[in-house]
């Protein structure tokens, strides 16, 4: 059997692995990935409108990871302001897991996700954020307290997380407007 080392991205060695897909990518390829879905995220979401953003600094690994990926996409167009405090302008760091598990708590629960402000890294899962870190040189930190269920499904069909984010998304996306800021 042979095993693919080299990075589906430029063929490069030194390779990072995620769990849901075969594919292998080099430090330069993973770090483009990561940035590019933020980048997507942000735009077609429109969550960057004025010219400072405050990023709430809660001194997680998921401010670190944002604050660097803001500094790549936006430059000396933007000025970032850390924030200890949510305001509605606050843009809060955190990750898919996170998301995720909260929001399918919530349903099991039958009670209401109360989302916070404005999310970056919300497409990001918790173990790009580590490779993220790792390559970076940040540091990690405190990990996430995952959902067991979500994590058994994952492990049997690759992409679970994703999909799932997607599917509330649409589900919050079809709701009436007068319920969309309370899921
Ligand atoms: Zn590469």
């Amino acid at each position: 059997m042979v095993t693919n080392t080299n990075c589906d991205g430029c063929g490069r060695t030194n390779t990072n692995k995620v769990s849901y897909t075969k594919k292998r990518y080099c430090n330069k390829c993973f770090l483009k990935l990561v940035e590019k879905r933020v980048r997507k995220d942000l735009r077609i979401n429109k969550k960057i409108t004025k010219k400072t953003i405050e990023l709430l600094n809660d001194d997680s690994k998921e401010f670190r990871v944002a604050k660097q990926l803001l500094k790549n996409i936006f430059g000396s167009h933007k000025t970032i302001k850390e924030v200890k405090k949510l305001t509605k302008e606050t843009l809060t760091p955190t990750n898919l897991d996170r998301e995720i598990k909260l929001q399918l708590e919530s349903y099991l629960n039958n009670k209401k996700y109360q989302k916070k402000t404005l999310c970056i890294l919300d497409n990001v899962l918790e173990e790009e954020i580590i490779t993220f870190c790792r390559i970076k040189k940040l540091a990690i930190g405190k990990k996430e307290e995952k959902n067991k269920l979500i994590e058994n499904i994952e492990k049997k069909y690759h992409g679970t997380k994703f999909a799932l984010s997607k599917s509330f998304e649409k589900i919050t996306e079809n709701l009436p407007k007068k319920d969309q800021k309370n899921i």
